[in-house]
């Protein structure tokens, strides 16, 4: 017989927390193999908000926690059996097509055809006609409230609410996630006040209960963050998951998306993530990410306020002076392709623009050289009809240098030697410039391993 997670009935705490002062929290009692240390236990999951939040919160439902630990369950082949009812249209959407259409085409990955036990209700709840999205401050997000700000678009559909979660992690050390999570409130506070909007700030400890290295928590994770929303389905009745990839990259299959993630399917995701009082929508699937950086670049919360880096946090030797470390491949990409079509100005005062000019050819080659093909398509035709040349010199570092880097880093990810070796001769900092979440990863699993 099959594991399973078993969800209580949810419930509200009030506590006091080190994020917000006085807090609430929708807590379950999550009982499960953990799946770092293989012993079962029972904890406590929670979504922790300022107390203002409180009339909000839905513990009639087990909506949120089913939601969030549904990537958790597929990767690790468990049933889910919940105490409370979950939304019926949720219920059936899950189990009829999501659950066994993602399960089917990435078992390798793998992702399992689970089940889920458990009641299932059709009532609606009262709501506040709230329309949120989740912010991250990087290229998608800020595209999604740019368009959801602008006129073209209905009353009813612009946003109100900008959520910030801790969803998004890929550290598993919990003091760190909570550290990083305080330091950047301060930067969603400003993006919410120069967009005129209001800021929904929840902590939650989902990553608790993913198996480390977060591979499902990091492919599979529309359903995580949409959890949030349902966390607070008596406040938001639209959100928008802002969608990495545009649908011309659709598959169900990760395997054939030349190292994609599950946002190449949103559109399905979402749909089968809508209830009776929610509804969501994979928003920016219309555009390509460079289309979407064209759009946001005279944006003025967009300039003040872009962070697209997830490595900053890591690097000991990392440069704080900006919101992006300006030196990591996600930080390069956007740099170039602002660059591309002549934006990156505009961006001063978030990427280390200065210091990219002294660099140029090293620095679009390593674009060109380490980037998936479709975001280098791209950039080099936005280039070509911007007049901006790409200069040979790039393309040496692209393709003397560069790819076969990438080559020989896909061939030996899973040699532990090659890894020691790598880390031994500091040969992150010689190529990269730092040392990433990548190494911790890495000691934690030869930990595991041992
Ligand atoms: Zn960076």
């Amino acid at each position: 017989m099959r594991n399973k997670i078993v969800i209580s009935k949810p419930y509200i705490q009030e506590c006091e927390s080190e994020i917000f002062g006085d807090a609430v929290r929708l807590c379950a009692n999550i009982t499960m193999l953990d799946p770092n240390t293989h012993i079962e236990k029972t904890k406590e999951c929670y979504f922790e908000f300022d107390e203002n939040y409180k009339k909000y919160l839905c513990p009639e439902r087990s909506d949120a926690f089913v939601m969030g630990l549904l990537s958790s369950a597929m990767e690790l082949d468990m049933d889910i059996e919940f105490e409370a009812p979950i939304s019926e249209r949720l219920y059936y959407q899950l189990t009829t097509y999501y659950i066994p259409m993602v399960a089917k085409y990435n078992s390798s990955y793998p992702m399992n055809n689970i089940r889920l036990f458990g009641s299932y209700d059709d009532r609606q709840i009262k709501n506040e006609k709230a329309v949120a999205t989740g912010c991250s401050g990087g290229v998608d997000t800020f595209y999604t409230i740019a368009k959801h700000l602008s006129k073209d678009i209905p009353e009813s559909n612009k946003i109100t609410h900008i959520v910030y979660s801790s969803s998004g992690t890929s550290d598993f050390n919990k003091e760190r996630v909570k550290n990083e999570y305080k330091k950047n409130i301060t930067s969603i506070l400003n993006i919410a006040k120069d967009c005129n909007l209001e800021a929904i700030c929840c902590f939650n400890n989902l990553f608790e209960f993913y198996k480390i290295p977060y591979r499902a928590f990091n492919m599979f994770y529309s359903t995580t963050f949409g959890s949030v929303a349902y966390a607070l389905q008596k406040l938001i009745h639209i959100y928008y998951v802002s969608s990495g990839d545009p649908i011309s990259n659709f598959s169900l299959n990760l395997n054939k998306t030349n190292g994609h993630d599950s946002s190449v399917f949103d559109v399905f995701t979402t749909q089968c993530m809508n209830s009776e009082n929610l509804t969501f929508y994979s928003a920016g699937m219309e555009y390509s990410r460079i289309e979407k950086e064209k759009y946001i670049a005279d944006f003025i919360p967009a300039q003040k306020n872009l962070k697209v880096c997830a490595e900053i946090a890591f690097m000991d030797n990392n440069n704080v002076k900006y919101n992006n470390c300006s030196i990591c491949s996600k930080c390069l990409r956007t740099m170039v392709q602002f660059y591309s079509f002549n934006k990156l100005n505009n961006f001063k005062d978030v990427f280390d623009v200065e210091e990219f000019y002294k660099h140029k050819a090293k620095y679009v080659g390593k674009m060109i050289g380490l980037n998936k093909k479709s975001y280098v398509k791209d950039m080099k035709k936005i280039a070509k009809a911007n007049n901006v040349k790409i200069s040979f010199g790039s393309y040496i570092y692209a393709y003397l240098w560069y790819r076969p880097i990438k080559f020989l880093r896909h061939i030996f990810r899973n040699s532990i030697l090659a890894r020691k070796l790598y880390y031994k001769l500091n040969l992150d900092y010689k190529l990269d410039g730092y040392r990433g979440p990548a190494y911790e990863a890495y000691q934690e699993n030869f930990k595991n391993k041992k």
